[in-house]
């Protein structure tokens, strides 16, 4: 399996140990408010690939920290005169919903930072004991850029470059370098607070990730994931961190980044007002057209939302659907003996390609394509396959379907609707078509087409 590497910037072969598992590592949401669609792509992707890997019988740890102490959420615990705790389990309680509604199952353990204040500080007092860190008194212990020289490898950027960075920095005019980052804000007022033999405080946002990854993990792992947004400075920040406390280079062997989500054009924020969260999408929409969506964009590039976008998604998801339910009907209904000749070279040609695609950096929008490809090669021969080829490709696509984490089951037709397409199938079996025709127009109007198939009626949910 081949995946970009932000850190070479080239693409190269995923390597699996043999007998360990592979250990993943993605930063998890900071808990302080309800998740959009941008943090749900991260984490449906990287869900969709892990599955994907299962489903090859590759063997994976897959560990997700949660911020559940930070600057946002004492500030939002404030706003809402709340304690953090209680917001910071809010929210985690609505990221945990969200994440089962999305079918997001592939997470083995959520480490929560407040859990690993001991793994911290020792990765604290290691730094300082090497000379890495210094403090500005009131304030806290800071990372000294000027002491780790690969500062940048991943971003591309050189440290006087960081320093002119100005997303997320920790502020401080006292600081030896610009880009200095914080890794541990003495205690202050109203804010919660762990003793230290250094100073009792609080974590600063980096340094929860490499505490969690090197308690689970150790000082060295294989992949590290997150949003795109995070390769500077968080991400490069834990690299500094690691590398610096243990020595050891690289900390990370491959890290993978997924792409913005934004909204006819703009960056999803709260001050544009485009912003979605996923309980809002959900109120509307699938979660099964959410990943189809997110699966049709390469994943490295910024998805950009329009108005037509979900129901797009909802057509093509009900497409697939409407496709396997036909393949049911043949399977119960038809009497053919033969199939039409080359079913097995399409099947063939199908599962070569998704396979490939999918190996071959993760392409997924290929692979989907594939799917529609399948289905366009099956459409005009469907109704003259015979029971056992109908069951067999329905088994492969809801297999093939399983490794990204679809489980299209078809939508089941209102009772209702059947009994009027029974009462249509009579009136034409007695040729009265002014009639049946009349019921026909009465199922449209429900949202149902009906198709007069060489095996009978058969009535599915309209995709236009
Ligand atoms: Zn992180």
């Amino acid at each position: 399996m081949r995946l970009y590497n932000t850190l070479t910037k080239t693409e190269s072969e995923i390597v699996f140990p043999t007998k360990k598992n592979l250990n993943l590592f993605v930063c998890g949401p900071t808990v302080y408010d309800d998740p959009h669609l941008g943090n749900a792509r991260v984490y449906l992707t990287f869900d969709t690939l892990v599955r994907f890997w299962r489903s090859q019988g590759k063997k994976i740890f897959y560990l997700q920290n949660i911020t559940d102490i930070d600057d946002k959420i004492i500030a939002k615990a404030r706003e809402e005169n709340a304690t953090p705790k209680a917001i910071a389990q809010r929210y985690l309680r609505a990221y945990q919903k969200n994440m089962r509604s999305l079918g997001v199952i592939s997470v083995d353990r959520y480490a929560l930072a407040t859990k690993y204040i001991k793994d911290i500080k020792r990765q604290i007092e290691t730094l300082i004991a090497k000379g890495h860190a210094y403090k500005i008194e009131n304030d806290g212990w800071y990372f000294d850029l000027k002491t780790f020289s690969d500062y940048g490898q991943l971003a591309g950027r050189t440290v006087e470059q960081a320093e002119d960075g100005t997303s997320r920095i920790d502020a401080s005019d006292q600081k030896r370098n610009r880009g200095d980052f914080c890794l541990w804000k003495f205690k202050r007022d109203g804010e919660p607070s762990w003793r230290a033999n250094f100073g009792d405080g609080r974590p600063g946002w980096h340094i929860e990730d490499t505490a969690i990854s090197e308690h689970h993990l150790g000082q060295q792992y294989d992949l590290h994931g997150g949003g795109v947004d995070l390769t500077f400075p968080h991400h490069e920040a834990e690299i500094a961190q690691q590398e610096s406390a243990s020595g050891k280079k690289p900390f990370v062997r491959h890290w993978a980044h997924i792409g913005l989500v934004n909204v006819d054009g703009k960056k999803m924020s709260k001050s544009l007002k485009n912003f979605i969260t996923i309980n809002e999408y959900l109120g509307k929409n699938s979660a099964d057209a959410l990943r189809l969506l997110f699966l049709q964009h390469d994943y490295r590039h910024t998805i950009n939302l329009t108005a037509g976008s979900f129901t797009d998604a909802e057509k093509a998801i009900l497409g697939i659907k409407n496709f396997l339910r036909k393949l049911d009907f043949v399977a119960s209904v038809a009497k053919n003996t033969t199939t039409p000749p080359d079913t097995a070279r399409i099947k063939e040609n199908f599962a070569e390609e998704y396979l490939r695609h999918l190996e071959n950096g993760f392409q997924t929008p290929a692979a989907i394509a594939s799917v529609f490809k399948l289905i366009g090669s099956y459409e005009p021969i469907i109704w003259r396959l015979n029971k056992s080829e109908a069951r067999e490709v329905k088994k492969m696509l809801n297999e093939k379907l399983a490794w990204l984490g679809f489980e299209p089951t078809g939508d089941k037709i209102p009772r209702a609707v059947l009994k009027i397409a029974a009462r249509r199938d009579t009136l034409r079996n007695h040729q009265q078509f002014m009639h049946s025709d009349a019921l026909r127009k009465e199922l449209e109007g429900l949202g149902y087409t009906i198709e007069d198939t060489p095996l009978g009626s058969f009535i599915s949910k309209a995709t236009s």
